[in-house]
């Protein structure tokens, strides 16, 4: 199984317009985030979690030229805004599998209701075939993918485990029997906004307290803030299996 980190930042991405902080304007490339999204591909399947603002640009720097599916968090703009650019796909492929919880297909139905409307179909508008995420495993192909149900404040949010990998992102509190399912993996991706706390995001100690409880080989830390710091000055304080993503990090398990 590939991993590539489409993006790592948070919802405004990294830098944020307009912004003179030293971490926006760090010529580091480490430190430049597109909104947090992943690329999974296994066999000849390749899945997207999240469709934020900068889809478009992130399947092109992938050359990515099919996807099978995206599976979605939750429908926070920074997830899902970027919908409209899976056309190309559609065009070469058909009809778009997308995979979220019932309230995530609702808000996606009012937010692209000309993709939603069955009324009315523009020419050119997508078909997307819906699939209902339940806090329960479903099979993607030869894969079995568990949903891991979490809270980002209260709002309820999904994290994805594919075989030895998890992705959690947006989290704040996720429930001892939802831990259960990931415990021991070999990579777990989770979110982390900043050092400083936050009201709907594990800030980096809430995060690392996390990493320990579910004590998984590898950790990656996402949906990152420029107040998190410079990269490669955060990642030196991290202990030694626990690295700062970046976008166009690839991993393979
Ligand atoms: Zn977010």
């Amino acid at each position: 199984m590939k991993i590539t980190f489409l993006g790592t930042g948070t919802s405004q991405g990294v830098p944020v317009i307009g912004s003179t902080h030293p971490v926006c304007l760090s010529t580091d490339f480490k430190d430049k985030r597109l909104r947090v999204s992943v690329l999974i591909e296994w066999d000849s399947y390749v899945y997207v979690i999240d469709c934020g603002p900068d889809f478009r640009q992130q399947m092109l720097r992938a050359s990515c030229s099919k996807i099978d599916g995206i599976l979605f968090t939750h429908e926070h703009s920074d997830h899902v805004a970027g919908l409209d650019d899976v056309r190309p796909f559609y065009f070469r492929q058909g009809d778009i599998d997308i995979y979220a919880h019932e309230r995530v297909l609702k808000s996606l139905a009012v937010r692209f209701d000309y993709i939603f409307n069955t009324g009315y179909k523009y020419p050119g508008v997508p078909t997307l075939t819906t699939h209902v995420v339940e806090n329960t495993p479903f099979k993607l192909h030869n894969l079995e993918v568990v949903p891991i149900h979490g809270m980002h404040h209260k709002l309820q949010v999904f994290g994805y485990r594919f075989g030895d990998f998890a992705y959690l992102t947006d989290m704040k509190t996720v429930e001892d029997h939802e831990i259960e399912k990931i415990k021991n993996i070999k990579v777990l991706v989770v979110n982390a906004l900043r050092e400083e706390p936050h009201l709907s995001h594990f800030n980096l100690k809430e995060a690392l307290d996390f990493i320990e409880k579910v004590n998984p080989e590898t950790a990656y830390i996402t949906h990152i803030s420029h107040l998190m710091g410079f990269h490669e000055q955060v990642q030196k304080k991290l202990p030694k299996h626990v690295f700062l993503a970046y976008d166009t990090l690839e991993i393979t398990i």
